[in-house]
C-alpha cells in the first residue's frame, strides 16, 4: 500500500466504495488522514465500516471542513449530470480528485524520480499497460502495474528509486487527476466512446489529452485526427512529443513496417524490433500497441536486446484473441472481449482463414461493419439471440449453421476446420456481441470457449495469458 501523506492531519470526504474506494479511503488514513466515507449502496458503506473506515451520509456533513473530495471514477462527475456528492464539493469550494491524483501527489512528494508510464486511449490500454510491464519485468526492473487494470493504484508498493509504475488510466481517473505528471504518457488512439459519460467527443479528447499534456515525454499514436491534433498542439507547445503510427512511415518518431517496428529521425528509418512470430502480439492494432511500448521502454533506459525478448515472451491477455489451443494446423483463439463489431474487427483482420463463432446478445449495428472481412470467413456459426439477425447479414456472402449454444458452435467449427486444407486455420471466438444472454460475462464466456476447445480431443493447450 501507498500511504497518501499529502493530507497527514486533514479531512477527507470520499464517495464510491466498490473496486477502488476501500483501498484508497485506506491509503488515506494510513498517510494521516481523517476519511468520511460514503456509498449510495448500503452494503458497500457496512463493508467500509466493518474494516475500520468512517461512514457517515456526506449529505449531512460539514463539507467547510474537508481539504478534498476524493470520488470514485466510476460515478458521474460531469454527464449525464454530476453526481450529488459532485454539486456539494462544488458548492463547498472543496476540490474533487481521484486515487490517481493522490498516487502522483505521493510520487511527486516522495521519489519523484521513480520512472512513471501513464496509459490511455481508447482501446488498446490494458493490453499496452501489461506488456510495458511484462517488458520491464522481464528485463529486471522492479515493476508495479495497476490503475485501471488489475491492482487500484494505491495498493501498488510505495515509490522509491527506480521502482517503475506502469498504470493504465481510464478518461474517468484523468479526469480526477489534474496533476498527472507521468515520466512518460501514452495516448494509443481516440474514437467515439463513453460519450454518455463525456458530453461530446471534443470534452472526451480533452481529457485524455491532459494525460499526455502533464507528461515529462508524450507518446501519441498519431493514427487517428484526434490524436494527430494532440501531437501537434503539445508540440507547438513546446512539450516533448513522440508520434508513433500503426500504418505510415514518419519522418521522425516510431511506426510499424509489416511485423518490424521502425525507428524514425529525421527521416532516416532502422529497425528496433520486430513482431514476426509473437502470436500474442498478431495484427496492426497490436503494433500500435507494441510500438508505444517499446517507445516507453526505451525512454526508461532499457536497450533494443531487453526489449525483443519481452516482446516476444509476451504471454497476452485472456479473452483479448488469447490463442487457447491447436490441434495439427488449427489454431483456438478466445476473443470474448470483442462485445461489439468494432471490437471484433482486429480479430478478423488478423487471421487469413476463419471459422468464426459470433452472436450473444445483439448490438447495434450488429455485424455489418464487418463486411469487408466476409472473404476470410470460411464458415460462421451463429449463437444466442444474435444469430437470426446476423444470419440475415451474412446471407449468401458466408456459409453460416444456427449453432444456438457455444459448446455446439465449438464442436461443429472444430469439426469444420480440421477437414480444412488450406494450410493454417483458426476457430475464433470474437462474438460481436454482449454475453448475457447466456453467460454471466464475457470472461465466464470466453473460459467456456477454453474448455470447449480443451475438451476437444487432440487439442493441445496454450497457457500463458491467465
Ligand atoms: P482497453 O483496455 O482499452 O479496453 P484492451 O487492450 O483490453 O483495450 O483491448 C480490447 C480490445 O480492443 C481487443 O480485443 C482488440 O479487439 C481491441 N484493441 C486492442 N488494441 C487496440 C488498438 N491499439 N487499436 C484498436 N483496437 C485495439
Amino acid at each position: 500500500m501507498i500511504p497518501a501523506a499529502s493530507f497527514a492531519g486533514k479531512q477527507v470526504s470520499l464517495f464510491g466504495l466498490g473496486g477502488s474506494g476501500i483501498p484508497t479511503a485506506r491509503a488515506l488514513i494510513e498517510g494521516g488522514a481523517q476519511v468520511l466515507a460514503w456509498d449510495d449502496n448500503p452494503d458497500s458503506v457496512a463493508k467500509a465500516a466493518a474494516t475500520g473506515i468512517a461512514t457517515a451520509d456526506l449529505r449531512g456533513a460539514d463539507w467547510a471542513k474537508f481539504s478534498a473530495f476524493v470520488l470514485s471514477p466510476g460515478v458521474p462527475l460531469t454527464h449525464p449530470k454530476p453526481h450529488w456528492t459532485v454539486e456539494l464539493a462544488k458548492g463547498a469550494g472543496v476540490e474533487i480528485i481521484g486515487d490517481i491524483e493522490l498516487f502522483c501527489r505521493e510520487r511527486t512528494l516522495s521519489v519523484p524520480t521513480a520512472p512513471f508510464i501513464a496509459i490511455t486511449g481508447t482501446n488498446g490500454k490494458s493490453t499496452t499497460t501489461a506488456l510495458t510491464a511484462h517488458i520491464l519485468k522481464s528485463a529486471g526492473r522492479d515493476t508495479q502495474m495497476g490503475g485501471n487494470i488489475g491492482r487500484a493504484v494505491m495498493t501498488l508498493d510505495p515509490p522509491k528509486p527506480d521502482r517503475h509504475y506502469v498504470v493504465e488510466c481510464s478518461s474517468y481517473q484523468i479526469d480526477l487527476a489534474p496533476s498527472i505528471n507521468p515520466t512518460a504518457g501514452i495516448l494509443l488512439n481516440l474514437t467515439p466512446d463513453h460519450l454518455d459519460r463525456h458530453g461530446t467527443m471534443q470534452h472526451y479528447a480533452s481529457i485524455k489529452e491532459r494525460l499526455v499534456a502533464g507528461s515529462e515525454t508524450a507518446i501519441i499514436g498519431i493514427d487517428d485526427s484526434w490524436c494527430a491534433q494532440i501531437a501537434e498542439r503539445l508540440e507547438r507547445a513546446g512539450r516533448q512529443v513522440i508520434r508513433i503510427s500503426k500504418r505510415l512511415p514518419l519522418t521522425d518518431g516510431y511506426f510499424a513496417d509489416g511485423t518490424n517496428l521502425m525507428e524514425a529521425v529525421h527521416g532516416r528509418y532502422s529497425k528496433v524490433a520486430f513482431l514476426e512470430g509473437i502470436g500474442s502480439l498478431r495484427g496492426q492494432h497490436n503494433a500500435q500497441n507494441a510500438l508505444a511500448a517499446v517507445a516507453a521502454c526505451l525512454k526508461v533506459g532499457l536497450d533494443l536486446g531487453e526489449i525483443q525478448s519481452g516482446l516476444e515472451s509476451f504471454p497476452g491477455l485472456a479473452h483479448r484473441m488469447e490463442q487457447v489451443g491447436r490441434k495439427g494446423h488449427v489454431l483456438f483463439v478466445n476473443d470474448s472481449k470483442a462485445t461489439n463489431a468494432d471490437a471484433a474487427a482486429p480479430a478478423l483482420s488478423s487471421f487469413p482463414r476463419i471459422y468464426w463463432i459470433a452472436g450473444g446478445l445483439p448490438k447495434e449495428g450488429g455485424i455489418e461493419p464487418l463486411r469487408g472481412f466476409f472473404p476470410r470467413i470460411a464458415k460462421a456459426y451463429l449463437i444466442g439471440e444474435a444469430a437470426p439477425a446476423f444470419s440475415a447479414t451474412l446471407g449468401e456472402a458466408v456459409p453460416y449453421e444456427i449453432s444456438g449454444t457455444l459448446a455446439k458452435a465449438v464442436e461443429h467449427a472444430a469439426h469444420d476446420a480440421a477437414k480444412d486444407d488450406s494450410g493454417e486455420v483458426v476457430v475464433l471466438l470474437s462474438p460481436a456481441c454482449a454475453s448475457f444472454d447466456q453467460f454471466k460475462n464475457f470472461e465466464v464466456r470466453g473460459e467456456a470457449f477454453r474448455q470447449a476447445a480443451s475438451a476437444i480431443d487432440g487439442v493441445k493447450p496454450i497457457g500463458g495469458a491467465r
